[in-house]
């Protein structure tokens, strides 16, 4: 699997559905529950690990500017923003196509006005060019796809031609910049890009169910404003790493030290998939102890989270903690609220994300594992070695099949 990086969203479409509400302002970048819309796309990406994001405006730019320019002062220090202005509207392909220079070899592309809720990563493991594909239950209103037996996709099928359950395009593909730059200065990703891509039996599509919404016309729109709070705050399932994703080999530090627990990988990814939010979680004495030094924790994690990529399985979000009461080296002696068994980290993590508490689980191999757990009031599983994902599955699907908690 490639190392894809790059996520490109389309702003520049005109939002004629919602009437004056766009008029100044392109569909994407409305406000809702207090955000605008893209914010929600843009969080997707980056816990995913697409760092280099790609905003492609027309229609209203300024306004695609200055949310660059505010997105840009919080993002983390590895990932970047960056915008792509056309200067008329070229089509969804043009938009594209105008920002070559900025494109990498192989992108994510999303829909700026839709966001269907699945592991993106899927995308990337396809042998080439791929859509996400969604079962819908009936298909008067779309084009849907006809796929064989390989995965690819046979046939766009127009609208009103197929009938009950079918699949449709849902708005995220995984392209290559050297399809787009075949084309024309002008183009549409759906009605020239995607046909060209059938037609020489290189499209692929990647059927997952998922949550969607479309904010462009003004039910839905309306709906979005507490659908889109609820569906966001997901169950957490928070993972301790030495002893639970790999074994406790005393201060591992690098990673040719680091020996992964057996299904790892796989129940991450799963819990991925479920659409349930994943964490980290670990005290990291050696730092204080002088075995190794934070920028070892944190270079380490950055590897674990490239290896988890590549089996399309992500960690949102990390807490170390690198104090001890016994500290050797200087500047680490604490007795700190984020070193388990106190809640810290935990707590802390449930600040920054929104978290469904009630159905969150924390996994650990240690008795403080557990007590930082109950002290944040999340459930917790003692894991004493094997398959990880054998001993988290039934867990992670009850949690995912858990009722939504409504956002405080
Ligand atoms: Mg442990």
């Amino acid at each position: 699997m490639a190392d894809t990086r790059q996520c490109a969203i389309l702003l520049g479409g005109l939002g004629t559905r919602l009437g004056p509400l766009t008029s100044a302002m392109p569909k994407p970048l409305l406000d809702v529950a207090g955000q605008p819309f893209v914010d929600v796309l843009v969080g997707e990406a980056l816990r995913r690990g697409f760092s280099d994001l790609l905003l492609l405006a027309g229609h209203a730019a300024d306004v695609v500017l200055a949310y660059a320019d505010a997105l840009s002062a919080r993002l983390p220090a590895d990932a970047r923003v960056r915008v792509s202005v056309e200067p008329e509207p070229l089509g969804t392909g043009g938009g594209v196509r105008h920002a070559a220079d900025l494109l990498a070899d192989q992108f994510l592309l999303l829909n700026g006005d839709t966001w269907f809720d699945f592991n993106w990563l899927a995308l990337l493991g396809a042998p080439g060019p791929a859509l996400a594909a969604r079962p819908v239950p009936s298909a008067d209103r779309y084009e849907t796809l006809e796929l064989a037996g390989d995965g690819r996709v046979a046939r766009i099928v127009p609208r009103g031609q197929a009938a009950g359950q079918v699949l449709i395009n849902g708005g995220v593909y995984r392209l290559d910049k050297a399809d787009i730059l075949r084309f024309g200065r002008k183009f549409s990703i759906e009605t020239d890009l995607l046909p060209q891509l059938v037609s020489e039996g290189r499209l692929h599509a990647i059927a997952r169910e998922g949550y969607f919404i479309d904010i462009g016309v003004p039910e839905t729109y309306a709906d979005a404003q507490a659908a889109i709070p609820r569906q966001r705050r997901r169950p957490a399932l928070f993972l301790d790493r030495d002893g639970v994703i790999n074994h406790d080999d005393h201060y591992v530090s690098r990673p040719e030290r680091l020996r992964w627990m057996d299904g790892a990988a796989d129940a991450i990814r799963l819990a991925n998939d479920l659409g349930l939010h994943v964490f980290v979680v670990t005290n990291q004495a050696g730092v204080a102890k002088g075995h190794h030094s934070e920028a070892d924790v944190q270079a380490l994690h950055r590897w674990m989270a490239a290896q988890l990529r590549r089996a399309a399985a992500h960690v949102d979000d990390w807490r170390y903690c690198p104090y001890h009461p016994d500290a050797t080296v200087p500047g680490y002696a604490a007795v700190h609220p984020w070193r388990k068994p106190a809640p810290g980290m935990l707590n802390d993590l449930m600040a920054h994300w929104p978290v469904n508490r009630a159905h969150s689980l924390m996994v650990g191999d240690q008795p403080s594992d557990l007590a930082a757990a109950a002290a944040a009031g999340v459930a917790s599983l003692h894991f004493t070695g094997g398959n990880l994902h054998a001993a988290l599955a039934p867990r992670l699907a009850a949690m995912a099949a858990a009722p939504d908690e409504e956002p405080a």
